[in-house]
């Protein structure tokens, strides 16, 4: 549901399987938040508090919304997701509010998981200029340290946060009882490429002759959100051509396709 000013989803669908790569952040992120969700009595009797807030930085279309969803989706836990940057452009004057509102749903509808996309652009660090707009960004981060230092650990409330440019974060943002967890969310390697290949390839008709593994080979630095598109672009290419499985040379065109639309576009916009 779109609820104002951000996103409630009962439960996502995303499961961990739907992620390739990312083995060991998945198994991080399990602890920090999975863990203290469904085993709460071991964080108490251990006498430790787990993590609040965990945060996932890296570059975009890695797969950081994916594993707040599959995070979600292994706890039944309600999902709540704002943008950093719409709290502060699109619902001017109201961040603070929004923030205030999103984290009353969350205690309400516990379980739950605030999802935070693009956090830097409330939680960049502060520098001294005092225009408005750079205000209302203070006031929304000011509640949003607020609300995080006043709700208990203990509770079934866990907040994630992503960011493609953790060196401009506010130091304020990573204390201790804050997001004092960083997990990396990397570009795939090739091990990682061929894993989200296989993922995005499981219902497509597939011919013989495709060689995923050199697929992954031709797609180094590409990340997960360009290999799903390079797989969407190969079935297209099957289709124009009325077949009914995609060949390898499909995979082939789909990514000197894509790799020429992305400098074509890099071109007009710099
Ligand atoms: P951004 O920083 O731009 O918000 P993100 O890291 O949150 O990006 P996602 O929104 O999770 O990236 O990725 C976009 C889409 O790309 C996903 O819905 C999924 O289809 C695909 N994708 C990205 N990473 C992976 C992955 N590791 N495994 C499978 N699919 C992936």
């Amino acid at each position: 549901a779109q609820i104002y000013g951000m996103e409630l989803v009962e439960s996502p669908k995303e499961t961990y399987e739907n992620i390739g790569g990312l083995g060991p952040q998945i198994e991080e992120i399990r602890e920090a938040v999975e863990l203290p969700l469904t085993k709460p009595h071991l964080f108490e009797k251990v006498g430790i508090a787990p993590p609040k807030g965990v945060l996932l930085y890296g570059p975009p279309g890695t797969g950081k919304t994916l594993l707040a969803r599959a995070v979600a989706h292994q706890t039944n836990a309600h999902f709540l997701r704002v943008v950093g940057s719409e709290l502060v452009q699109k619902y001017i004057g109201e961040g603070a509010r929004l923030v205030r509102e999103l984290f009353d749903l969350a205690k309400q509808k516990a379980p739950s998981i605030i999802f935070i996309d693009e956090i830097d652009a409330i939680g960049a660090h502060r520098n001294d200029s005092t225009t408005s707009g750079d205000r209302e960004v203070q006031r929304t981060l000011m509640q949003l340290l607020a609300e995080m230092d006043g709700f208990d650990n203990r509770g079934d409330v866990k907040i994630i946060a992503a960011t493609n440019r953790i060196d401009i974060l506010d130091r304020a943002l990573l204390r201790p009882g804050r997001f004092d967890r960083m997990i990396e969310i990397p570009l795939p390697d090739l091990e990682g490429r061929l894993a989200i290949l296989k993922i995005h390839t499981m219902n497509m008709s597939l011919g013989e002759d495709v060689n995923l593994a050199e697929v992954a080979r031709l797609t180094e630095g590409k990340n997960g959100a360009e290999l799903r598109a390079i797989c969407m672009e190969a079935g297209m290419f099957a289709i124009r051509m009325e077949h009914e499985t995609v060949s390898h040379e499909d995979f082939i065109k789909a990514i000197e396709k894509l790799s020429t639309d992305f400098d074509r576009h890099h071109f007009h916009t710099s």
